[in-house]
């Protein structure tokens, strides 16, 4: 409908914002599923990326086959790609056929900028305005408006001086530009400018290249489409795009398995070698499991990548400036590079290294750096984009309430799966910040999406539901997901685009997913079969909501536990006694050591029945040091002196104690309360032997994990009771307080986090007849009085069985006036929060353990 005024105003089931090819495929799956919509766009034709961005060299980096749609059996076979990574006016051919071939050109609106977007609540529609006064009317909104859209603006001073051309890269002139015979300029070696330098050199009498951070890059060893790749694909269509969906990083590669420093050195640098030789961005990254988590494996990469540049460069300074060394590989996207290296070879060119001769000016007639003023006829900006988030906020979108995105988005985008906000009902972004996007081949993870919105549609009209928006609890929850990961890795190291680094003033955010393609897709798939569980879903007759978070377990805790699934061994109380501690002895010897302490000695001690073995982990400082007396985990049933190593080391280091693990007796050979019995008395040993063990003498504390926890708080106990050794302090760690299987915990929990209610049966039954249980020797939760207990710190773990009796217990002691500290650790499962140097995301937890301990060798 046309206004009074020449506006327009138009209504639909969808307004789309873009017509890349995020747009584009969505469009076609909107109107096949009988949806009416639009899709708005600011260029003059289709493409997106590939509309805006023709430099000269502009290519993708995922080689053609894979970075295409697969949505359409048909559609694969009537295309054929002439390279291995098609130039940019190939892939807007490509797009430009897409868009004819499915008649999507009818409903895009060119040339139109959207404005803003406003939800009105009461008529359950987004109100959408372009630039020129046009209004749209649709029930739901979809940003399709790209990852690397905005342009950012060069930070550079003077740029409005310069009276020569000026061009950027991801605005180029449709009809090219002639350098011949031109002194040029180039500001920026990202990828961009990684593939434009060499063309542009090829012609101009003059390149000079500004760079402010040298980059990795691999040759692309571009040609023809590969063979074996393309007999794959036309062999098993499907499977060659299951392969991809369900891979890391949407390109059929398997993930890779082993930690680099395990690998021969021989065999390092055959795969880096071929990986390098093959010319892509994955395969190096895929040869090995912990390029991103290890920086010494990430090191020893980056010096292969830095060896390559200096054996092209033949000036010793500009190789060294080449070398990228500011920021671990892999945490900024890998270029791909032709003749990149080469051209400072080149008599006519000239690289400015900005870290040590800044651009003072642009002029008008050049640029001043600190050391000189340099004329030139053109200056290109290579200088990249406002990424991920940029296009999003550009448009004004007002949510329920008349809340505003970029508002909400002030400190990171907050996002549901990077494709939904809590507060903006009937908002979708596609490849949104949370999601794999720039992380991922592109093409796999904007068809996913799409794919998933429009099932998602689908649902909606099916149960007559009008409105789906994500609860506060699950986009919370998804945003920890998010940044857990991240966490695990040494992107956020980086100042990349990824976190938001490049522009002044963005919030320091990773905001991509770095989980995997596979594992993403698997969470939105788990998301809907969950009844859209985290989204409120409304409709005429009510709304209703399965709220909760998806991903719940820590990334890391999560690797761990699919790690022991897949060793399928039997459960611990199913097998004789023997094979379970040979199992558990097996299980512990595969561990991460923990870090060097300054002695480590074995000894025995006196117990009341026989000698006890102790092991004394020394630090590496000058003693006298306080002690700490620890006893170890494994259900009274399992476990020694040693075997809870790496954390009784974490412990002697950070906290910077005396540690020594005392054995006790085992159930069922020596049930409840020879355990106990053992304990105490190591107690009072240690307690008078302190000094002639190189231990302060009256500075003692305990700590314990799991049945260690139960023994080191029952020693208090009794200490307290008895008149026995001051103890300055109590680490409990996921401690076995109580009997009662009847908690919240032991439900929730009951499988599948490692600790099994199964096997704490196992342990109870091994270790204390029914009718003793109630002894607060065996179930301290249940002494008359806790009064008078030594300070104590609680750890708890979210998804332990054990985890409502160690939160019960550090309320009874609080309660009775004890000084306790307690954390219950999210996302965390038993065996996790001693799981030193292999499942770093209960860092923050142990460093608060270990800071306790610091402070109980205080109180003597
Ligand atoms: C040089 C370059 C090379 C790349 N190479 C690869 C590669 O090899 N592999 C890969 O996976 N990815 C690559 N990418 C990422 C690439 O952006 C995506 O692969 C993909 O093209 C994104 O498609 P899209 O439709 O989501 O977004 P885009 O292609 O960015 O399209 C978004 C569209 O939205 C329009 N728009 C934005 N805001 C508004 C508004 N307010 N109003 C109206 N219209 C608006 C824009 O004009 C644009 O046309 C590359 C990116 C660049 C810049």
């Amino acid at each position: 409908m046309t206004n009074n005024n020449g506006t327009i105003n138009q209504h639909c089931d969808v307004i789309v914002v873009g017509a890349g090819m995020a747009g584009l495929y969505l469009l076609h799956k909107l109107r096949s599923a009988g949806y009416s919509a639009i899709a708005l766009e600011t260029g003059d034709d289709v493409g997106g990326t590939w509309y805006w961005n023709r430099y000269p060299g502009a290519r993708c980096d995922i080689e053609s086959l894979d970075y295409s749609y697969s949505f359409d059996p048909d559609l694969e076979k009537e295309w054929q790609w002439s390279e291995r990574y098609a130039t940019q006016p190939e892939i807007l051919r490509y797009l430009q056929f897409v868009a004819d071939r499915y008649d999507l050109r009818r409903d895009i609106r060119f040339s139109t900028l959207v404005k803003q977007a406003n939800w009105d609540e009461g008529a359950a529609q987004w109100n959408v305005t372009t630039a020129t006064g046009d209004t749209f009317t649709g029930q739901y909104y979809v940003m399709a408006t790209g990852c690397l859209s905005l342009p950012k603006e060069p930070d550079v001073p003077g740029v409005e001086r310069f009276s020569g051309a000026t061009y950027f890269t991801n605005a180029w002139p449709h009809e090219g530009v002639d350098f011949t015979g031109k002194r040029v300029a180039v500001i920026g070696t990202g990828s961009s400018g990684i593939q434009c330098i060499p063309l542009i050199a090829e012609q101009a009498s003059q390149i000079t290249v500004f760079q402010r951070t040298a980059n990795y890059a691999a040759p692309a060893n571009n040609g023809p489409v590969r063979a074996e790749h393309q007999q794959k694909l036309q062999a098993d269509r499907d499977a060659y795009r299951e392969a991809a969906r369900g891979s890391r990083a949407g390109v059929p590669l398997p993930r890779g398995e082993e930690p680099f420093f395990t690998v021969e050195p021989e065999e390092r640098e055959r795969r880096l070698e071929a990986g390098f030789a093959l010319g892509d961005l994955l395969t190096i990254s895929s040869s090995f499991s912990d390029l991103v988590t290890n920086p010494e494996a990430n090191n020893a990469v980056q010096e292969f990548f830095r060896n390559k540049v200096r054996a092209k460069i033949s000036d010793p300074q500009t190789a060294e400036d080449l070398c990228a060394k500011d920021f671990p590989l892999f945490t900024k996207r890998l270029c791909l590079e032709t003749n990149y290296f080469e051209t400072f070879n080149l008599p006519h060119s000239k690289l400015v290294n900005l870290r040590r001769t800044p651009i003072k000016s642009i002029t008008e007639t050049g640029i001043d750096s600190t050391e000189e003023s340099m004329e030139f006829d053109a200056i290109v900006f290579a200088t990249g984009f406002d990424a991920m988030t940029g296009a999003i906020v550009a448009v004004d979108i007002r949510g329920c309430d008349g809340v505003e995105l970029k508002d909400v988005w002030a400190e990171g985008p907050k996002s549901y799966l990077g494709l939904n906000v809590h507060g903006f009902p009937n908002f979708f972004t596609i490849t949104g910040p949370g999601s794999p996007s720039v992380l991922s081949n592109m093409a796999v993870s904007i068809e996913q999406h799409v794919n998933w919105i429009t099932t998602t549609l689908n649902h909606l009209r099916k149960e007559g539901l009008q409105t789906i928006e994500a609860t506060y609890a699950a986009q919370e929850g998804w945003v920890t997901h998010v940044n857990d990961y991240a966490d695990l890795t040494l992107y956020p190291v980086a100042n990349s685009w990824y976190m938001g680094a490049n522009v002044p003033g963005k919030p320091r955010v990773f905001l991509p997913y770095i989980g995997g393609v596979d594992t993403y897709r698997q969470v939105c798939n788990d998301v809907v079969e969950q009844d859209y569980l985290g989204f409120e879903l409304s409709g005429s007759s009510g709304s209703h909501c399965n709220d909760g978070v998806v991903r719940f377990v820590k990334p890391d805790v999560q690797m761990v536990l699919d790690l022991i699934a897949s060793l399928e061994q039997a459960p611990l109380e199913s097998l004789p006694l023997e094979k379970a501690r040979q199992q558990m002895e097996a299980n512990t010897a595969n561990r991460a050591p923990g870090p060097e302490v300054g002695e480590i000695s074995d000894g025995t001690l006196p117990g009341p029945f026989c000698d006890l073995d102790y092991r004394l982990y020394r630090p590496t400082t000058e003693g006298p040091h306080s002690v700490v007396v620890y006893f170890h985990g494994g259900g009274w049933v399992l476990g020694h002196a040693s075997s809870d190593d790496p954390f009784c080391r974490y412990l002697c280091v950070e906290s910077n104690v005396l540690v020594i693990s005392v054995n006790y007796r085992h159930a069922p050979e020596a049930p409840f309360p020879a355990a106990v019995d053992d304990a105490y008395a190591a107690v009072n040993w240690i307690a008078i032997n302190a000094e002639s063990l190189g231990g302060k003498s009256g500075s003692l504390a305990v700590a314990g994990w799991s049945a260690g926890g139960n023994l080191a708080t029952v020693v208090c106990q009794m200490s307290q009771k008895q008149g026995g050794p001051k103890i300055s302090g109590q680490l409990l760690v996921a401690p076995v307080t109580d009997c009662d299987f009847s908690t919240t915990s032991f439900s929730d929990n009951a499988e599948g986090y490692g600790l099994t209610r199964n096997l704490m049966q196992w342990f109870w039954n091994n270790y204390c007849a029914v009718s003793e249980r109630n002894d607060p020797r065996a179930s301290p939760l249940r002494a008359e009085s806790l009064a008078g207990l030594p300070p104590a710190m609680v750890i708890t773990a979210e998804l332990d069985p054990l985890r409502d009796e160690g939160n019960a217990y550090a309320a009874a002691m609080q309660a009775a006036g004890v000084s306790v500290k307690h954390i219950q650790a999210p996302g965390q499962i038993h065996t996790s929060l001693t799981a030193v140097d292999t499942v770093n995301s209960a860092n923050g937890v142990r460093k608060a353990m270990s800071d306790a301990v610091r402070i109980f060798s205080n109180y003597h």
